[in-house]
């Protein structure tokens, strides 16, 4: 057996991937790539009746724009044991199962669906849980592969096992009975079959939520069984919602990851931003702008017992972070695929100018929801349209009227004629000592009101180095043209 590390994730395709799967795929991933080992996406496809038809495209879509990649997945059967799908795995199953018939281990339940029912609910009325605890004996089975196989629970006692985040934990003997692990439909369990891919995927560690916990009794009891050593079981926290004390709910954010994509959050920011919830990797660092950055400094020891809580004003920060660390071309791109179609129907769009106001943008937003809702309100519309502006906006407070802006525009008139234009700080640098002559708010207050049409924008070199020499001086003149007198 060789040591390698391997870790999968295992979601069941009932609809889309939300961000605590998502973070739950990430650890694991995460574990693995640290250790060079392998990273599986197992589809738990065994309750047909709760698939949601697309999900299995909709989760593999989801971890790819998320970088995460999988040595083998349904699209990608392994040599050794075959398909990722459980659907695709009865026989596997059903071989297990026989083998534990025939050691005494697991009994059919020839009992109908009907009957249990009416069991379950006379339990329920009576208020106490509902276990099958039989225990027949040995001689009496033989399973016909189409009813319903039970697992013969050995013997009811307490269990205690370690894990890696919780330390020693325990159970006794309530939730243990003779559980199901192959239904009539052939169809084997979650409890069954996630124990046998395991094994036959050569899994090393389990990363999952705490529901499992109670149930970890059973799992043990097959193990035992079995006669195989168990993984190593990781139970991450909660992702708690923004008050911290309830678990994340639809409303607080659990949305399809996909989403994200769309509201223009970067795959890097969202794997940031999940990895810190419910690990810490100690020190002042947050921001780990790639995946091997994360995987270099994740430690199973670092993850949290207690609930992370899911913080989207944290995620907000992080994406503009990540942003800002883009190259020009990406974050070029990145602004291109959220501007709205009025943008570039513009009069005066153009591509190039565009990319010299890509950074003045990037500063503005943190996402791309935010980026549409400036450009809706207005906020962007001097970079391609003349803006319309009330010429007293141009008067700085301390004149006494509008006038006195007049011939400093003049005057900045001739300066941009010789001006080079390759810069924000070329720019400043051919204005800069007329400013200081004259007053900065006397000058550059109106010079920037000429090019925006703001009260609030950009500082002028900027905007003249974006809106580029022709259009600089054009709206230099528009604005001493509105000056009467
Ligand atoms: N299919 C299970 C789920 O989606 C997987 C649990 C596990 O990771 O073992 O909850």
């Amino acid at each position: 057996m060789s040591n390698k590390v391997v870790t999968r994730f295992a979601p069941s395709p009932t609809g889309f991937l939300h961000i605590g799967g998502v973070r739950t795929a990430l650890f694991a991933y995460l574990w693995a790539k640290k250790n060079g080992g392998q990273f599986i996406l197992r589809i738990e496809d065994t309750d047909k009746k709760r698939e949601v038809a697309g999900s299995i495209e909709q989760i593999m879509r989801s971890l790819s724009w998320l970088g995460i990649s999988w040595e083998y997945g349904p699209d990608k059967p392994s040599p050794d044991f075959g398909s990722c799908l459980q659907s695709e795995r009865l026989a596997t199953y059903k071989s297990y199962a026989e083998r534990l018939v025939e050691k005494g281990l697991a009994y059919p339940d020839t009992r109908s669906a009907e009957e249990l029912d009416a069991l379950r609910d006379k339990a329920q009325a009576e208020g106490r849980p509902f276990l099958v605890r039989e225990h027949r004996p040995k001689e009496f089975e033989t399973w016909d592969g189409q009813s319903t196989l039970r697992f013969k629970v050995s013997e009811l006692k307490r269990y205690t096992w370690h894990d890696v985040v919780r330390g020693q934990l325990s159970a006794g003997e309530e939730a243990l009975d003779d559980f199901i692990i192959m239904k009539a439909d052939g169809f084997p369990t979650y409890n069954f079959a996630h124990i046998i891919d395991d094994l036959e995927m050569g899994v090393t560690h389990i990363f999952r939520t705490d529901e499992f916990i109670s149930s970890t009794p059973k799992f043990l009891s097959l193990y035992e069984a079995l006669e195989i050593k168990h993984p190593i079981f990781t139970t991450l926290p909660p992702i708690m919602g923004p008050d911290g004390k309830k678990k994340l709910s639809k409303r607080d954010g659990a949305k399809d990851t996909l989403d994200y994509a769309k509201d223009g959050y970067l795959p890097s920011a969202l794997c940031n931003f999940l990895a810190l919830i419910g690990w810490n990797p100690g020190g002042e660092q947050e921001l780990f702008f790639t995946e091997d950055e994360l995987a270099s400094v994740f430690s199973l020891e670092k993850i949290q017992r207690s609930g992370g809580a899911f913080n989207e004003e944290k995620l907000r920060w992080m994406n503009s972070e990540h942003l800002k660390q883009l190259g020009r071309e990406a974050q070029t791109a990145y602004v291109t695929k959220g501007l709205p179609d009025s943008v570039t129907t513009a009069p005066q769009y153009s591509d190039e100018r565009l990319a010299r106001a890509v950074p003045v943008i990037i500063e503005r937003i943190h996402n791309l929801v935010e980026l549409r809702e400036l450009f809706a309100a207005g906020e962007f519309d001097w970079l391609f349209k003349e803006p319309s502006y009330d010429p007293e906006l141009l008067k700085w407070k301390n004149d006494d009227s509008v006038h006195a802006a007049k011939s400093r525009l003049q005057h900045v008139l001739g300066l941009l004629e010789t001006t080079d234009f390759s810069s924000p700080e070329a720019v400043k640098n051919a204005l800069w000592g007329y400013a200081e002559e004259i007053g900065r708010g006397e000058v550059l207050w109106p010079l920037r009101v000429a090019l925006s049409g703001k009260e609030r924008s950009p500082d002028p070199f900027m905007c003249a180095y974006i809106l580029g020499p022709e259009e600089t001086q054009k709206r230099v003149a528009t604005a001493c043209a509105k000056i009467a007198g």
